[in-house]
């Protein structure tokens, strides 16, 4: 919510299912809408400042009252979490099927 947001909205090819990404168009691009795979390449979102540019694996799905699906990434490299806004065009399937996964692994 701060002033200082960059918001850098960019194609991209996903290194982890190769699938080309285009342009979100009302917000800043951050993962792929086909695997839900991100990179570490944010220390604020969309600023592109952080060095680390592990995948980011999606763990797990939480609801956000406001946000709505909100994605949960590890980074595979540093096991930083990081936290996405689901997108108008994700894998909806894809993401049900991760919540009940996560959810099955808390339920323990
Ligand atoms: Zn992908
Ligand atoms: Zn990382």
């Amino acid at each position: 919510m701060g002033a200082n947001f960059t918001k850098i909205d960019e194609e991209f090819i996903c290194e982890n299912c190769g699938k080309k990404v285009p342009k979100l168009g009302y917000s800043c691009r951050n993962h792929c809408p086909n695997c839900l795979y991100s990179k570490h390449v944010d220390k604020n979102p969309g600023d592109r400042e952080e060095e680390c540019h592990g995948m980011l694996k999606p763990i797990g799905i939480e609801v956000n009252p406001k946000k709505g699906y909100v994605i949960v990434f590890k980074c595979m490299k540093c096991g930083a979490i990081r936290k996405n806004k689901v997108a108008e065009d994700d894998n909806m399937e894809l993401i049900y099927k991760i919540a009940e996964e996560s959810s099955y692994k808390t339920k323990n």
